[in-house]
C-alpha cells in the first residue's frame, strides 16, 4: 500500500484527489493521513467524499474512514468500469473538483464513462466549469483525450444545486502534451455570466476585461451568458464571474478567471481576470498555472515526453510532482527554471488493460 502524507507542500484537497486518481489508474492501493492538515478546516468535505466516492464507484474500490472531518482513508481500487453514475455533493462544494479525480480515471476506463454531479459549478480556489470546457478540455484533446461537459444548471454558493454532466471517451493510451513554445496570440475569449443579477453586471465584467485587454492589442470576444430564474440554467443562489482564455498560433490555450463577491464591483471582477491573463501572456507560458498542477497527473501517464512551461511554478504543481514520485518512481519530472520554468516528463504509456 502506498503512503502518501497529505500535509505534504501544498497540504491541500489536491494531493487526496490525484491520489486517489493515480491509485485508481494504477490499481494499487493508498492510505492517506493528514488529509489537508495545512487548511484551517483540515479532513475530509463534502467535495472530497463525493470525489472519493466517484473515483470508487468506478474502480469498485473498497474505502475506510469516508466520513467528514475524517484525516485518513485507504482506497483500495479493483478493476475499472465504465457507464453511467450520478453523485450528488449535498452542499455548493465544487463539481469540477470532483471533475479532478475522476477524468483521469475514467481515461482509461472499460467503456465510456457518464456521470452528473450536483453542487458548486463557480467556487473560490477552484476552477470554474467555463475553464475546464475551454482551457482544460482542449488541452486534453490534443493528447487524444475526448470528453464532453454540459452544465444544466450554475451552482453557487450558498445554495450551490448546480448541476453539470461529463461523458468522458476512454483512451488506449494518452499522446503527450507537448506544448514549448506560446507563440502570438491569436484571439482571446470568454464567458462573462452571471445568474440571479441584472443584466449589467455582466456586461460590466466583460466591458472593463475587454477594455484593458484591447489597449494591450488583442482582439477580443466575450460571450454573454445572462440567466434569470425562469431558465433551467439559472443558478438557485446568485452570482456571476469571468473566464477568460488565450488562443495562440502555436496551439497553446492559456485561460485566467475571477468570481464574483458580494461588494466586489463588476468592473473589479473582470479587471482581475484580465490582469491575470496578461500577467500569464507576458510570462511567457505554454499553460496557464492552474492548468500546469492539473497537467501533471497526464504528463504522468501520457505516451512519450511531454513539456509544458509556465510562467508561475506554483506550490499545487510542485507538489503534483512530488506526489507523483511516490506511485511512480521511476518517472522523473524536470523542473528547468527560467522565465518561464519548463517542465518536462517522460511519462509511462500507460495502456487500457
Ligand atoms: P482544500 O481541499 O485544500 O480546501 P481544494 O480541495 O480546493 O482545497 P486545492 O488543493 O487547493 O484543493 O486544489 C485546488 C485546485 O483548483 C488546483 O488544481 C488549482 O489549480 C485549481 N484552481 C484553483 N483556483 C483556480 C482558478 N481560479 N482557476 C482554475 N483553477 C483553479
Amino acid at each position: 500500500m502506498i503512503e502518501v502524507d497529505g500535509s505534504m507542500l501544498e497540504g491541500g484537497g489536491q494531493i487526496l484527489r490525484m491520489s486517489v486518481a493515480l491509485s485508481a489508474v494504477l490499481g494499487v492501493p493508498v492510505r492517506v493521513f493528514n488529509i489537508r492538515a495545512k487548511r484551517s478546516d483540515p479532513g475530509l468535505k463534502a467535495q472530497h467524499i463525493t470525489a472519493i466516492k466517484a473515483v470508487a464507484s468506478l474502480v469498485n474500490a473498497d474505502v475506510e474512514g469516508l466520513k467528514l472531518g475524517s484525516m485518513e482513508i485507504k482506497f483500495n481500487p479493483k478493476i475499472i468500469g465504465g457507464g453511467s453514475y450520478r453523485f450528488d455533493i449535498g452542499t455548493a462544494g465544487s463539481t469540477t473538483l470532483v471533475l479532478q479525480s475522476l477524468l483521469p480515471a475514467a481515461m482509461f476506463a472499460k467503456s465510456r464513462v457518464n456521470v452528473e454531479i450536483t453542487g458548486g459549478t463557480d467556487n473560490p480556489l477552484a476552477p470554474p466549469v467555463d475553464y475546464i470546457i475551454n482551457v482544460l478540455k482542449p488541452i486534453l484533446s490534443k493528447a487524444g483525450y475526448n470528453f464532453n461537459i454540459q452544465v444544466l444548471r450554475r451552482g453557487f454558493y450558498p445554495k450551490g444545486g448546480g448541476i453539470v454532466r461529463a461523458y468522458m471517451e476512454p483512451v488506449m493510451s494518452l499522446k503527450p502534451i507537448k506544448l514549448e513554445d506560446q507563440g502570438s496570440i491569436k484571439v482571446i475569449r470568454g464567458i462573462s455570466y452571471s445568474s440571479r443579477l441584472p443584466e449589467h453586471i455582466a456586461n460590466r465584467m466583460a466591458n472593463s476585461a475587454s477594455k484593458i485587454l484591447r489597449s494591450h492589442g488583442f482582439d477580443v470576444h466575450i460571450e454573454l451568458e445572462v440567466l434569470q430564474p425562469n431558465h433551467p440554467k439559472c443558478a438557485l443562489s446568485p452570482g456571476c464571474g469571468i473566464v477568460l482564455w488565450a488562443e495562440t498560433s502555436t496551439g497553446c490555450i492559456i485561460g485566467s478567471d475571477s468570481l464574483g463577491e458580494i461588494g466586489k464591483p463588476a468592473e473589479k471582477v473582470g479587471e482581475e481576470a484580465a490582469m491575470k491573463l496578461l500577467a500569464e501572456i507576458k510570462g511567457g507560458g505554454t499553460v496557464d498555472s492552474h492548468a500546469a498542477d492539473q497537467l501533471i497527473v497526464y504528463m504522468l501517464l501520457a505516451d512519450g515526453e511531454s513539456v509544458i512551461k509556465t510562467s508561475n511554478l506554483s506550490m499545487h504543481t510542485l507538489t503534483c510532482i512530488e506526489l507523483s514520485k511516490k506511485f511512480l518512481p521511476e518517472v522523473s519530472f524536470e523542473v528547468i527554471e527560467g522565465e518561464p520554468v519548463t517542465i518536462r516528463c517522460r511519462g509511462i504509456g500507460f495502456q487500457r488493460g
